[in-house]
């Protein structure tokens, strides 16, 4: 057995020189020659983005995760030398083996006599007993004998318009982001059926390499008239739009700033991709403009990446004033209309159509078809060359699958229905003010929603949320609750999504259930508490 290696104890010197280190390189010149460890970070000539810089090359050279939250009170050197302490867990030898690796150049004996960095690595392992795995089991467990059940993967029997048979039961639904109803119309069904017979039930390749066909070409053309963008080419999924765009179009010279409460797709894009990301305040385009007069030299491109409607909050963007900030920085602008395509402007056509903006100041206008276009999929519109040049490199287009025929004819027959039927649009967004102001009026919180049919109702607890989406199903609705960590816990909140299928007896039946079950749980979770 080979024996055991002591190595040094990483002391708070060695930590304290690789942080002067770090902070010195990131730094505007001139401005980081004297530190101490009191310095403040701001003092030594980190703006917000070299400071994250920082933080980033920290991470790598300790080979550690910061959390999130961790970084918010972050202002002097000590702060910082404090959290590599507590993340570096001092008693794992493991960890201080690879720190004396990192830190001495690896010549020759000493590196190689380390050893693996995880002792187990080379033992087998069941994959249920993977922390993470094992940490899930007994949250749901600890849930299950405090009496509340994961409303989660609910599973709907049969949906007619609002309406979902659940457990045997009809309910009313909450839950569901098509928008317009066009998933339920008939005319929209009666096409995706017919496209099956005509191409069957898959696309069968790729749309580079044999899996185009009429609709999805038809598709392409009509959203593009729809949005008012010279070209658009449709992709198999909107997840997988985002995902793969930000790495296909910027590279480690470039900054992807995106808004806070951007969708993890977005994230996840940005993240996949080598260039420089971080996020901005929630719609804050003032802190974006100053953010951009100080950073925006640094680097080759730089995008903007938002949304038209956010999804968790049912707020949108000053889109005129972003697009001022994009002009005057020389950035790109990358809107994602997932939820704003069908439910924004008189018409449905989107967050450009509500400002009266045309598609051609900004860049990419990416969105999904599968909300207000009752089908499945994603979509990039803009100038001609962008979308050519897309078509025939994007990753997630050349290489996935494309949309499957009955998709393409059902979002192509919703663009059609929608231009004969702009009513809709007005139904929706009336249902959306009756919701808001019906819960306004019994005092709920219903945060930013302004006017559209995402209306969050914000409790600040997640046990009362998960207990107050059991009751409600038991009352005959169905809204989903969205705990943290997806939000902070004290903005877990139901999300109710309303739809041109609602009718104005289900919006009026369920807010004052939603009200009396409040009144109900802010009692019990008090005493619980
Ligand atoms: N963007 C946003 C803002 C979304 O909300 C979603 C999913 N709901 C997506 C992208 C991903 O789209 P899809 O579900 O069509 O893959």
């Amino acid at each position: 057995m080979p024996t055991q290696i002591k190595y040094p104890t990483i002391s708070d010197n060695l930590i304290l020189e690789s942080v002067y280190e770090h902070v010195r390189s990131a730094a505007s010149p001139g401005m980081a020659t004297a530190l101490t460890i009191e310095t403040e970070l701001s003092d030594a000539g980190l703006d917000s983005l070299a400071r994250m810089d920082v933080i980033n090359a920290i991470e790598q050279h300790f080979k550690i995760r910061f959390k999130e939250d961790s970084l918010y009170d972050l202002e002097t050197i000590r702060d910082l030398v404090e959290l590599i302490e507590c993340e570096l867990q001092p008693d794992d030898v493991d960890t201080k083996a690879t720190l004396a690796v990192e830190t001495t150049p690896p010549t020759s004996k000493r590196a190689e006599s380390v050893g693996p960095k995880y002792e187990h690595a080379t033992m087998p392992v069941h994959i249920s007993m993977l922390p993470e795995i094992v940490q899930f089991e007994n949250r749901v467990s600890g849930m299950a004998s405090a009496g509340l059940q994961l409303p989660f993967f609910r599973v709907n029997e049969a949906v007619r318009g609002s309406n979902a048979n659940i457990a045997g039961k009809e309910v009313v639904s909450f839950t569901s982001f098509d928008y317009l109803g066009m998933a339920q119309d008939a005319q929209v069904m009666k096409a995706a059926k017919d496209a099956i017979d005509l191409f069957g039930t898959s696309a069968s390749a790729s749309r580079l390499v044999g899996g185009n066909n009429t609709l999805l070409e038809a598709l392409d053309f009509e959203l593009a008239q729809l949005l008012g963008a010279e070209a658009v080419a449709v992709f198999p999924s909107g997840y997988g739009t985002n995902a793969s765009l930000f790495g296909h179009l910027f590279n480690e010279e470039d900054l992807i700033l995106y808004d806070d409460l951007a969708h993890n797709s977005i994230v996840q894009g940005a993240k996949l991709s080598t260039a420089k990301r971080r996020a901005f305040p929630h719609n804050d385009f003032k802190f974006l403009d100053d953010l951009l007069s100080d950073i925006r030299g640094n680097y080759r491109r730089v995008v903007v990446a938002i949304e038209g409607v956010y999804s968790m909050d049912g707020d949108f963007p000053d889109l005129p004033r972003v697009l001022d900030v994009k002009k005057r920085h020389n950035a790109l602008l990358y809107v994602d209309e997932a939820h704003s395509l069908g439910v924004m402007g008189p018409t449905g056509r989107g967050i450009c159509e509500h400002f009266s903006v045309s598609a051609n100041e900004g860049d990419l206008w990416m969105g999904t078809i599968s909300k207000a276009l009752g089908s499945s999929g994603g979509y990039i519109a803009g100038s001609r060359s962008l979308i050519e040049y897309l078509k025939y490199t994007t990753p997630s287009m050349v290489f996935s699958t494309a949309l499957s025929p009955a998709s393409a004819a059902a979002a192509l027959t919703s663009i059609r229905v929608l231009a004969k039927e702009p009513e809709r649009v007005t139904r929706v967004r009336d249902h959306a003010k009756l919701f808001l102001k019906l819960a306004d009026d019994c005092g709920l919180n219903t945060g930013n929603s302004d006017q559209t049919p995402i209306v969050p109702v914000i409790l600040g607890n997640s046990h009362m949320c998960l207990w107050m989406s059991q009751e409600l199903l038991k009352h005959g609705i169905n809204a989903q609750p969205i705990l943290y960590p997806a939000v902070p816990e004290n903005a877990s909140r139901l999300r109710f999504f309303i739809t041109a299928s609602h009718n104005e007896e289900e919006i009026c039946r369920t807010v004052q259930c939603v009200n009396v079950l409040f009144q109900a749980g802010k009692k019990l979770f008090a005493e619980g508490s």
